[in-house]
């Protein structure tokens, strides 16, 4: 006998958010600004379903692994499925809100490739099937087919889009901010110093939206001055963001994006498009976005950097050093 535990949610729809409460953005940072959420998605579309499996593949403790499963149930994320009676046995499947979400770790993973050497070498290779080749993504813009660069891409507030309803509700209540920084098990540092904590991605957008000083970034968020200049050291260090001063003016620090900084955009444009497919607002979407170069709507989608053809989950398999090509999850065909 098996059975399926209903989710709060329904896994295979969009959420509708209630009027005036946090936005799309606000809910996808709550939910993947977390770096086991993230890991157990990760695992869970390589065909990962048992928790026995999770212990053995992610340095997490019981409490952890079980805390972040029932979270993962509960938000649609993940679908509970007994398959044995006694003793009660259940694997956790992804949903397809769960499975969309390949591009956003595609697009991680590339960017801790690149730009965090340490890390480089445990990474595996992806390996694009239609093409035989390793390949590295390259972000591009689905209503006019050409790659795209970060300045490209105007971004402004749509009807449910502001500062305060895009910040975080944490998912699960677990941590403060501080133990927060530079991710707990290591494997995406540099990722979740900027995604991991519910300020820094505010920030990071606040950045790719041309802010620049200290009190620009104080006013948009509505932070305390102590966290906004706590994150700014934090990207500093992590060289996503450079302090330049303007001439004469000491005091008017600027902030600029670094290209380690830019080249973060795949991620934040993968995890909008997710977050706006799968929350909607009553008053419509937190973020529009236009490609300035074709003046359409922007969508992003991604291409393989050696044959040009858009990539989709079912091509890609991963290539763990030294080892042949495996494919991933059947089911996230
Ligand atoms: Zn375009
Ligand atoms: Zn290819």
């Amino acid at each position: 006998m098996t059975k399926t535990q209903e989710p709060a949610v329904l896994p295979d729809q969009p959420t509708r958010l209630e009027t005036d409460g946090p936005n799309a953005v606000g809910r996808m940072l709550g939910l993947l600004g977390d770096e086991w959420t993230l890991l157990i998605v990760q695992q869970s579309l390589r065909g990962i379903r048992r928790y026995g499996q999770l212990m053995d593949a992610l340095p997490i403790s019981n409490s952890t692994l079980t805390s972040r499963l029932a979270m993962l149930t509960r938000e649609g994320m993940l679908e509970r499925h007994v398959y044995q009676d006694k003793p009660v046995r259940a694997e956790y499947r992804p949903t397809p809100r769960t499975r969309s979400l390949w591009p956003v770790l595609l697009a991680i993973w590339e960017w801790e490739r690149h730009w965090v050497p340490d890390h480089a070498e445990r990474l595996p290779s992806m390996h694009h099937d239609t093409c035989d080749a390793d390949f590295a993504p390259v972000l591009g813009c689905r209503s006019c087919g050409r790659p795209v660069a970060a300045r490209e891409i105007e971004a402004e507030w749509g009807p449910s889009g502001s500062w305060p309803r895009s910040v975080p509700e944490a998912a699960t209540r677990r941590r403060s901010d501080a133990e927060a920084v530079g991710g707990q098990s290591g494997l995406f540092p540099d990722t979740m110093t900027i995604f991991g904590n519910r300020w820094s991605s505010a920030l990071l957008g606040a950045a790719f939206r041309g802010l620049s000083r200290f009190h620009e970034f104080e006013s948009a968020l509505g932070a305390p001055p102590t966290l906004v200049a706590e994150r700014l050291k934090a990207f500093v260090a992590i060289g996503v963001l450079e302090p330049v001063e303007s001439l004469g003016r000491a005091d008017w620090v600027q902030y600029r994006l670094t290209e380690k900084g830019r080249a973060f955009f795949p991620v934040v444009a993968t995890s909008l498009h997710w977050a706006e497919q799968w929350f909607h607002a009553p008053e419509g979407p937190a973020l529009l976005q236009t490609h300035r170069t074709c003046g359409q709507d922007y969508v992003p989608f991604f291409a393989c950097d050696r044959c040009g053809e858009p990539l989709a989950a079912a091509d890609i398999s991963i290539v763990p050093a030294g080892t042949a090509a495996t494919t991933p999850d059947e089911e996230s065909r």
